[in-house]
């Protein structure tokens, strides 16, 4: 017999059964109109997430990793160009630099947010500059749902004329000082993957930006570098688009998004009530002014042994925990031809110690109070 889990990790089961009229509604709408591919569908979807988002475009994709590569090819990033990328992260963020023959530099974070740190940037950019190279692009990720700090890392950007790629993939829905997430970077890309913030039921993603060139180089490259339409191809790009039916099964779960993100705070708020006193985790601080959308609720061990003595525990218990992540970037064998040019301790220390424990907008008060009292001993 195996062990049957208490809680889900993320409970999508359980948001499709409260959803579950108006998505069935929906997917019948599009399987009776038959409209599969793009679409007015697609076309609302998109203006609704630029207006919450508050930016002048939105361009949906197919996933957030070719949000962030067809990023990199409307800016002409390529051989030999340099963009860093925070050392923790998920593995697109790294992989589409690569992936368009850049030169991804890895950037150590800051351990309270889990995001890129600023001093460690303005380092990085000095070690490349004495190189004789110049950066082009910084992505930043807003790491398990808060948004990265914005305020500095795009005034080193203007400083070092770089471009910003926000990677929001974790982080719709997070905001600054009511500035939402999607709106910082000067390209800014997420992700629908199912157990993202607002996820659909396939792969999907989008990107954002307030400027019109970019926004048609974008609408272009997603649809085989199209010109006056799909038959004429004015550069090479990619087949990226989002289907009909995940545009609508999106704009149900948008309707329901902001309350989603309030219980998600209330989960939190009660994970911190209840663990702030155990002197053997640390607990998850979002930045005074900032909104985090959640998408994962990760703390750490003491130590890499105390960790997986905490993880066998909670799975004893019929707790499921995942750790986001296992290894630095810098560390990933399909990263190994370069040259690692910077420190990146924090990464490693964090990458030994870091567990998520289930989180989302419908896990109940009592499972947060019983997966607390099995990490409280
Ligand atoms: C999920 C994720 C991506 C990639 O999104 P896909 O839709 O799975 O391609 C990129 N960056 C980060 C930080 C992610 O978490």
């Amino acid at each position: 017999m195996g062990i049957v889990d208490i809680v889900q990790f993320r409970d999508l089961k359980k948001q499709y059964a409260i959803l579950k009229g108006e998505i069935d509604k929906s997917i019948r709408d599009v399987c009776t109109d038959a409209c599969f591919i793009s679409g007015q569908l697609v076309n609302d979807l998109e203006e609704q997430l630029a207006k919450y988002v508050g930016v002048k475009h939105c361009i949906s994709c197919a996933n957030g990793t070719d949000a962030l590569q067809l990023a990199l090819m409307t800016w002409n990033i390529s051989s030999g160009d340099v963009v860093f990328v925070p050392d923790f992260t998920f593995f697109s963020s790294g992989e589409v630099v690569a992936a368009v023959g850049a030169i991804p530099v890895f950037v150590d974070i800051d351990p309270k947010t889990f995001n890129m740190s600023p001093e460690a940037l303005e380092e990085a950019i000095s070690v490349i500059q004495k190189e004789g190279i110049t950066p082009r692009a910084v992505i930043a990720v807003d790491l398990f749902g808060q948004p990265a700090e914005y305020d500095r890392i795009k005034e080193i950007c203007q400083t070092h004329e770089l471009l910003l790629l926000e990677d929001g993939a974790q982080g719709f829905g997070g905001m600054i000082d009511g500035k939402k997430a999607c709106s910082f970077g000067d390209i800014s890309t997420t992700s629908f993957f199912p157990a993202k913030p607002l996820g659909c039921y396939g792969d999907g993603g989008a990107i954002f930006t307030d400027n019109d060139e970019w926004a048609d180089l974008l609408r272009s490259y997603r649809i085989h570098g199209k010109g006056s339409d799909k038959y004429d191809n004015v550069r090479v790009g990619m087949n990226s688009r989002l289907d009909t039916i995940q545009a609508a099964i999106l704009q149900v779960k948008f309707r329901h998004f902001e309350e989603e993100i309030k219980a998600c705070q209330k989960a939190a708020d009660l994970y911190e009530r209840f663990l702030c006193d155990n002197n053997d985790i640390v607990t998850p601080k979002i930045i005074s002014g900032y909104r985090s959308s959640w998408a994962q609720y990760t703390v750490l061990a003491e130590n890499g042994s105390k960790r997986e003595q905490l993880m066998q525990r909670l799975r004893d218990g019929g707790v499921p925990t995942m750790i986001y992540y296992r290894k630095p970037m810098h560390m990933q064998k399909a990263f190994a031809p370069l040259k690692v040019i910077t420190e990146c301790h924090n990464t490693e220390l964090i990458c030994e110690r870091c567990l998520s424990l289930p989180m989302g907008p419908y896990i109940e008060d009592d499972d947060i109070k019983s997966i607390c009292d099995t990490i409280n001993g």
